[in-house]
């Protein structure tokens, strides 16, 4: 099961009634945020999930209103008692950006361990992955280049999900009872000079789940690419169709542009989110975006899915 919260959906500065856009995720004991904007630590309280419990952070890009809710959320997880590692990770430069932000949040009881992705992009390598994680197979986070006014990312993170174990196999293959349990948590044992691997029990892998996350960016066909079979797509939908010419200058995207993305990119279901402080209500947007892609909904500040695997 994989928890997905949309704490904050605002672009560009936080609105009494609208936080600037973080999504989080938790998964088997850990949880991590993407990007973290001025007040990310009180939409994160709002929506009831614990600060302390962040072992990953993701970071777009380093517009104020995705990295500058840092410092307080750093003193947060350190007020809640974290001490464990966290990493921080983003484009090139995170390392410098996250030091300076840390001059004001100074002492804290955990080490920062950064890491910056190449210009494209890709795997998460797993010694950077959350300690804690303790459901079986490790998630799986994938970063690709955005289109904006400076390198951005999208992120992809896939939980996957292995096969059932295969007694017939097991049987067959003469395994001996007593190392199953062993083989069937993933690990590969030894026994009187023969080695015996997870694959000869378990069964072809299932279908996991991919919830990905676009924001700041003109639409691409990369990132169309990037997202595809997606269960779920959080993607910036800025600004209405009326204000396309803004979006294309200010290297954003329109609702109906995330729309589109959606279908081509075939995802299960696409919540918009990073609203323009010029638009007060995205049902507008969001309907023009529905006629393009059925299957989309409006984000809001804690909007909350369990996502669930198919068997
Ligand atoms: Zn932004
Ligand atoms: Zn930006």
């Amino acid at each position: 099961m994989l928890d997905v919260c949309l704490m904050g959906c605002g672009g560009s500065i936080p609105k009494p009634d609208r936080w600037l856009t973080s999504a989080l995720m938790r998964y088997g004991g850990e949880t991590l945020i993407i990007d973290c904007g001025e007040g990310t630590q009180l939409a994160m309280k709002e929506a009831g999930f614990v600060a302390g419990k962040i072992g990953l952070i993701l970071l777009t890009h380093f517009h104020a209103d995705h990295v500058s809710g840092l410092p307080g959320m750093l003193l947060s997880m350190a007020n809640e008692g974290r001490t464990d590692p966290v990493t921080i990770a983003g484009p090139k430069g995170c390392g410098r950006i996250v030091s300076s932000l840390c001059v004001i949040a100074q002492g804290l009881p955990f080490q920062i361990v950064i890491y910056e992705f190449p210009n494209g992009g890709g795997e998460l390598p797993t010694e950077y992955l959350p300690v804690n994680n303790n459901a079986g197979d490790p998630m799986k986070v994938t970063a690709y280049p955005a289109r904006h006014s400076m390198p951005c990312f999208g992120y992809k993170v896939s939980i996957p999900r292995r096969g059932k174990f295969d007694p017939v196999r097991a049987k067959e293959k003469d395994i001996p009872v007593k190392l199953w349990g062993t083989l069937q948590r993933g690990d590969t044992v030894e026994l009187d000079g023969k080695v015996y691997t997870p694959d000869m029990v378990m069964g072809e892998s299932r279908r996991g789940l991919v919830v990905s996350y676009v924001t700041d960016t003109r639409p691409t066909p990369e990132i169309v690419e990037a997202v595809r079979g997606s269960d779920l797509l959080i993607c910036e939908g800025m600004f209405g169709s009326d204000k396309a010419e803004r979006a294309k200058k200010s290297r954003h995207m329109t609702a109906p542009e995330a729309a589109a993305i959606a279908r081509d990119a075939e995802v299960g279901e696409l919540w918009l989110t990073h609203y323009s402080p010029s638009l007060p209500d995205p049902a507008e947007s969001t309907e023009e975006a529905r006629r393009i892609f059925p299957k989309t909904e409006a984000g809001f500040d804690g909007k909350h899915v369990l996502l669930r695997f198919e068997d």
